[in-house]
């Protein structure tokens, strides 16, 4: 494994933006990524960690420190009966795609979500009426001093966008799935991707909702009805089709999104006393 410099972070981020990594590693074992740990702890670095980079903004002026790509760790899937196994870079719909396939049935609402399994149970990531609070069994994770460690589900502080017991890198997760009629389960998906098509804005770059819910209330139409649909910063707009995406119309910056960002909060605070919580997450920005 070699750790890089000058990796355009833009790559690796959805929104396709973003400035260099200082130093970058992309690992693909678990001893790759110790490797990289001892790396960052000799030189005592900050270390930020990817996944498909499909829920973060990266600032354009680049991450100070080590950037771990984890997306290399995929080769591992292992489905024993209904349990599933699944590294850290395992692309999640993919994952929603083969279990639909044997008829293994909690993945198929997840269908569509782009990112990898470590991404998702960090996010715990969910749509319609699953998250991966859901289903996920138990999470193996390394920390930062380079140990492995194993959370349960109760431990691991599953909360809405959030899982705050796992510290460190997400190395992989087992998941509980249920037996169930592959024809079903591949007809559900299919209308899942269907809908999501027809709601969401998916040809152009975004990192999804840029909000979560607020409580009692969706922040789309919070951000609609404060006429700011379509409303732009630079190459940066509130989608029309659906308020809570913000989309890179071509030429944005991480900073126009970030400005733009900053502007809806703002107004919906203003007009409707909503304090809008971001899901996204900010990378080499002073908030
Ligand atoms: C078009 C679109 C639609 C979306 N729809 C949904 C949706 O329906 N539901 C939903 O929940 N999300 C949605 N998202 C957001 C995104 O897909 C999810 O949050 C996804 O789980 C992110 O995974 P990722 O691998 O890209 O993580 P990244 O964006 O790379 O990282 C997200 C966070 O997880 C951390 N992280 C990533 N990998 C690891 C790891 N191995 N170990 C420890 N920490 C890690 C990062 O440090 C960061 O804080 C959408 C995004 C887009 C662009």
């Amino acid at each position: 494994m070699t750790i890089e410099t000058g990796i355009e972070l833009r790559n690796h981020c959805s929104y396709r933006t973003g400035g260099k990594a200082e130093f970058y590693a992309a690992v693909k074992t678990d001893i790759d990524l110790a490797e990289a740990l001892r790396f960052a702890a000799d030189r005592k670095l900050e270390i930020t960690v990817l996944g498909g980079g499909y829920n973060v903004l990266i600032s354009d002026r680049g991450v100070k420190g080590l950037v771990i790509d984890t997306t290399g760790l995929n080769s591992h899937t292992v489905i024993s009966g209904t349990e599933v196994y699944a590294g850290a870079g395992v692309i999640i719909d993919e994952l929603a795609g083969k279990t639909a396939e044997i008829g293994l049935c909690g993945m198929e609402e997840m269908s569509g979500i782009p990112g990898c399994v470590g991404g998702a149970v960090k996010m715990n990531a969910g749509a319609f009426s699953t998250e991966i609070k859901d289903i996920a069994v138990h999470v193996d994770m390394m920390d930062f001093d380079g140990r492995r460690y194993r959370v349960s589900n109760a431990d691991a502080g599953f909360g809405y966008r959030k899982a705050e017991g796992l510290k460190g890198i997400v190395l992989g997760a087992m998941f509980g799935l249920k037996q169930g009629s592959a024809e079903d389960i591949k007809n559900k998906r299919a209308d899942i991707l269907a809908k999501r098509a027809e709601k969401q804005p998916l040809h152009l770059p975004s990192c999804g909702s840029v909000f979560k819910r607020p409580e009692g209330n969706y922040a789309g139409t919070l951000i609609e009805k404060c006429g700011l649909k379509g409303f732009s910063i630079g190459g940066a707009q509130v989608a029309e089709k659906h308020a809570n995406f913000i989309l890179n119309t071509g030429n944005a910056t991480a900073d126009d999104i970030y400005r733009l960002i900053k502007h809806v909060q703002d107004t919906v605070e203003k007009e409707t006393g909503v304090r809008l919580e971001r899901e996204v997450r900010f990378i080499g920005f002073e908030e």
